[in-house]
Order: structure tokens, then C-alpha cells, then sequence
């Protein structure tokens, strides 16, 4: 028997006519590349966003044509969001960071039909433009008074013109199968080309409804929610629809990602929640720390990402009363997969056992679920020792890559090359990616552990732990450390720090002071690329 409910499909353009209907006069600030501020309500990006989707029909974008994006977080990247998926077409956003040969590639590789990017990236699209075989249309997210006296690119768009152009904003959203595809992003690829994955309406709605709750982002309609995390790699963990669902104020920061404007921000538009990755929130924590300034209205962070290390969580939570929310994901899983917000016996804890548990990556928000296997295959216990690779299913996890040639699943299971364990309260820890592993006499070492305990000391700014090979033990772990400026520090004090707090075994063989670690295009760690600088240097010289 069937129930007898409504059937309706889960749609992304529902996500906006409901901010807009509700929550119309909620605001949505953008810095602009342009210089100034930019003010709007929720319910005129609607409309706008369905001008856009009548110019971008106008175009020849049709049902399940990609739309790339190259833009900062702001409005118009917003009305992108919803104008190309809304209508059925498929918002591929491109992350500017990665190489331009790779940029070629993936939109390319995506057969972007139109592309749509900031004034800052001008230059990159014009050196790349001649290359990119499916563009038909450029256009520059900008008025015409900021649009270039002659580009290289011929016909470039002026994207407010193409607004303009429609004079009527009523226009209805069409309805069709939920399972359509809405987005696009490709993973990083840090070794081969990158895997696109590409979402669906359903996917998205259902993320969306699952990041809002109190134990994920807790966001809410009396939240003002700047994401640092971009709108170019994985939607921004989903804030650009859970804000529109929930009806918080959003603010974007545009181009300016430094602590100074970041903090400037915060403190003028009242920002109550944030998110973003480590990185950005160390250049943060050091203006605000520098400056003696406060944080007024910020009451929680999203950090995730990479590992946050709880030197981080204490300098927010003790000195700013800023709650970290740890969270884990990944572009296959839209992104979020676990929270690490605490259950409430947990709260009475004391502040160490309760950072300790902060620190891991947290517990499967409804809709994932995961497990743990060891490399016989079978499922590892519960028990916060035992680890294993994590492999996860659920309702926003892919199933395959858009490449398409080979499921990635394993039995049903995505396998996330994560090594984790998971305790009795459900709370997983990555301890390791499976290719940064360091296996010493046969053993696994964690690099994230080692890495968070160097980032409690005072003089270290980053810190990357990885792999050297070893004539005795085959792997070593060895420190590679960036000091913070003007500060002293010497190999044996920082490995001494290491005293009492993890097993002997555990503790670096040797520590490299460097003036800058790689990152990647989405700020994590390029540690492939100290293990080809530093592999051989525990090994005997000559
Ligand atoms: P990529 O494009 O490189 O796949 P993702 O953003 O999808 O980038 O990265 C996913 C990976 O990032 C995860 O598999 C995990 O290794 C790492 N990661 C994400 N969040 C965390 C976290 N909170 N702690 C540790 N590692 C994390």
C-alpha cells in the first residue's frame, strides 16, 4: 500500500522560492571584486536569478548544458547557483586556484558550454580562452561600466547587461525529475586528472536539509553566516543553500580572504557563524591576536577540511568564545559527512577529555552512514582504537564519477582513503589520508596526531608530518615544520615537547624547518610533495 501524501520532486529552485517567500527581506551583503560593498535582499536575487535563467535560455543553455563558473563567494555567483540549476542546466563551478592546463582540462573534459567569471580572473580566461574548444559564450560577472575597453576574449558578455535584458521577472521555475543533475565539481586530483562528481537536485536538497540541523552547522534564521569556504569547490560545504533554507543573513567576503578583511566583516555585518578550512583561520587568529582585537558577534566556526588542530579550538573557544564545530567531508559526499558536536554527558566532561573529543572529526549527521575495515576487508569495531579505511553510503554520496568507466564502490560502500577509527558514541578520527600512512616496523603511524601536538607549540606556525624512508624500520616519521615569524626554535626543544604526549615510537626521528609548505588548490597540505624533497633524509648521506 502506498502513502497518500503529495509527490513532490526535491528541487533547488524550491530552496530560493522559499527564502524568498519567508525570509524576502533578509539581506545578502557581498564585498565585490569591484571595491565596495553590495547590498540585496533575498527577494531580489530571486527575481534577478530568474532573469538570469530567461538570458541564459536566450543563450541556448538547455536542459543538462554545464554552465562553468569561475567567481569568488558573492551574489552573482548566488543567482548562478540557483538560475543555471534551476533551470535544468548544471552549474559546474571551477576552482581558479588549480593550474591552468588542469582549468583547460576539467572544462573541457565538463564541455562547459557558457563560462561565467569574476573581473579578477580576466586575465587567466583570456590566456585560456582560445583553448577552451566547447565555450560559446564568456561572460564577465561585472556592469558595463567595469567591463574592459577591448578583451582578447571576442563577444565577452557583460553579465548585468544579460540581466537587463529581461525586462519581466516572473518566471516560473520548471518542475522535473528530482534526480536531474544540478552541479558539478571535480575532485582535486593531487595524482591523475580530477573525477568529476556530479550532484543532483534530490542529493542537494536532501544535504541541505541534513547541514542546517543543530548537531550539523546549526544554522538558523537569526544567524548571519559569512562562508569563507568557497562557492568554486564543493558548494561551499552547502551553506550558498542551507542559508536560503533556513533564512540567514548571508555575507560573502568576495576576494578579500585575509585576516583584516575577514575580521572587518565579521565585526560590520554582525556575523554570528563562519566556515572555512585551517588555513584561512590561521591568518585570522594571527591579525585578531596581533591587533588585540575581539570578535562582538561570532559565535560559532565550521572548521574542516583538513584536520583542525585543537591549539586551534583553544585559541577560539578560551580566548575568543568562539565555538569550533570540527567537521569532515569530501567533494563525493557534497561534502558533509560528520559533525563533531557533542552529545550531552559529553558537555559535563572536563575541558581536556571534551577537547579531546572535539578533535576528532565527529559523529555521521542522518544520511550517511559509515563504517571502518581493516585491509582483510571486514568491518573493525567501535571501540576508538581499532582502525581501519572509512567507507560511507548514503543519500549525497556518488555513486560514480561523471568519467563513468568504473564504479567506485566497494559492495555498495564508497571507500574514502581516509584511515579512521570510530568510538562507542559514534565519533570518527581520521587519523590519517591512506597515502600519507607512515608504517614503521610494520605499524602504523598517524600523522594528524603528531602534526596537532607541534601545532600546540607556541613558535610553530604549520606543520606537516610525513613518511622518510628508514634503513631500519622502512618508515619514519619526520617533521616538516614553517616557524612562526621571528621565532626561536630548535629541533631537540620541539621534539622534547613531544615528551609524555604520545608513545616514544611515535615521536619524529627528526624535525626540517622550511619557510613555506605547498597547499593545494583547496588549502590542504601537498605532503606528496615533501615526501619527493624529504624522503631520503633519514637515510645515511654519501
Ligand atoms: P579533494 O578535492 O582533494 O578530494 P576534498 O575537499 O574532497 O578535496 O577533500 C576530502 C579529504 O579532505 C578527506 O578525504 C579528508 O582526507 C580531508 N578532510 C576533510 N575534512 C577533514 C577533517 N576535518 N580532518 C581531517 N581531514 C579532513
Amino acid at each position: 500500500m502506498h502513502g497518500q501524501m503529495m509527490q513532490q520532486p526535491l528541487l533547488i529552485a524550491s530552496l530560493l522560492r522559499h527564502a524568498e517567500r519567508h525570509h524576502g527581506a533578509q539581506e545578502v551583503v557581498s564585498r565585490r571584486v569591484e571595491g565596495d560593498i553590495h547590498r540585496c535582499t533575498y527577494a531580489e536575487l530571486a527575481a534577478r536569478s530568474r532573469r538570469l535563467a530567461q538570458a541564459l535560455a536566450a543563450l541556448g543553455v538547455g536542459n543538462g548544458d554545464r554552465v562553468g563558473t569561475i567567481a569568488w563567494n558573492g551574489y552573482r555567483h548566488l543567482e548562478l547557483y540557483y538560475a543555471v540549476s534551476g533551470s535544468g542546466a548544471v552549474l559546474h563551478t571551477l576552482n581558479p586556484r588549480l593550474h591552468a592546463d588542469q582549468l583547460v582540462w576539467i572544462a573541457d573534459h565538463a564541455e562547459d558550454q557558457v563560462l561565467c567569471f569574476d573581473l579578477s580572473f580576466l586575465p587567466l580566461v583570456e590566456a585560456v580562452a582560445s583553448r577552451l574548444a566547447t565555450v560559446k559564450h564568456f561572460v564577465l560577472l561585472t556592469d558595463r561600466g567595469h567591463m574592459p575597453a577591448a578583451s582578447k576574449i571576442p563577444g565577452l558578455l557583460c553579465y548585468e547587461d544579460l540581466i537587463a535584458s529581461q525586462a519581466d521577472d516572473r518566471f516560473d521555475w520548471p518542475e522535473f525529475d528530482e534526480q536531474t543533475a544540478s552541479s558539478l565539481c571535480y575532485t582535486s586530483g593531487t595524482t591523475g586528472h580530477p573525477k568529476g562528481v556530479l550532484y543532483s537536485h534530490r542529493s542537494t536538497v536532501l544535504h541541505t536539509m541534513a547541514s542546517a540541523l543543530p548537531d550539523a552547522l546549526n544554522i538558523s534564521a537569526r544567524d548571519v553566516v559569512l562562508p569563507v569556504v568557497p562557492m568554486f569547490h564543493v558548494n561551499a560545504w552547502g551553506l550558498p543553500y542551507s542559508a536560503c533554507l533556513v533564512g540567514a543573513k548571508l555575507v560573502f567576503p568576495g576576494p578579500g580572504l585575509d585576516g583584516k578583511s575577514l575580521h572587518e566583516l565579521f565585526e560590520s555585518e554582525g556575523v554570528t557563524v563562519s566556515a572555512g578550512v585551517p588555513t584561512v583561520w590561521q591568518g585570522l587568529l594571527a591579525h585578531v591576536t596581533i591587533n588585540g582585537l575581539k570578535f562582538s558577534t561570532m559565535r560559532r566556526t565550521i572548521i574542516g577540511g583538513s584536520a583542525c588542530p585543537p591549539a586551534m579550538m583553544s585559541a577560539f573557544e578560551d580566548t575568543h568564545g568562539v565555538q569550533v564545530i570540527h567537521a569532515w567531508g569530501m567533494t563525493e559526499l557534497s561534502p558533509i559527512g560528520t559533525v563533531g558536536i557533542l552529545k550531552g554527558p559529553q558537555l559535563k566532561l572536563p575541558v581536556e577529555q571534551r577537547r579531546a573529543i572535539q578533535a576528532k572529526q565527529g559523529r555521521s549527521v542522518f544520511g550517511i552512514d559509515m563504517k571502518i575495515v581493516g585491509e582483510d576487508g571486514h568491518e573493525r569495531p567501535w571501540d576508538g582504537q581499532a582502525s581501519g579505511e572509512l567507507l560511507v553510503r548514503g543519500h549525497w554520496v556518488v555513486d560514480r564519477y561523471i568519467q563513468g568507466d568504473r564504479s567506485p564502490l566497494i559492495n555498495g560502500w564508497f571507500p574514502t582513503g581516509d584511515v579512521a577509527t570510530i568510538d562507542a558514541d559514534g565519533f570518527m578520527n581520521i587519523t590519517d589520508r591512506a597515502k600519507d600512512v607512515i608504517k614503521s616496523g610494520g605499524e602504523w603511524i598517524g600523522s594528524i596526531d603528531i602534526e596537532n601536538i607541534a601545532m600546540a607549540h607556541p613558535a610553530v606556525l604549520m606543520a606537516a608530518c610525513i613518511a622518510a624512508r628508514h634503513p631500519k624500520w622502512d618508515e619514519r616519521p619526520l617533521l616538516v615544520v614553517v616557524k612562526k615569524p621571528g621565532a626561536e626554535l630548535a629541533r631537540d626543544a620541539l621534539l622534547g615537547f613531544f615528551e609524555g604526549k604520545i608513545a616514544k615510537w611515535w615521536t619524529p626521528d627528526d624535525v626540517v624547518f622550511v619557510d613555506a609548505i605547498p597547499l593545494g588548490a583547496t588549502g590542504k597540505m601537498l605532503k606528496h610533495r615533501l615526501r619527493e624533497q624529504f624522503q631520503d633524509h633519514l637515510l645515511p648521506q654519501g
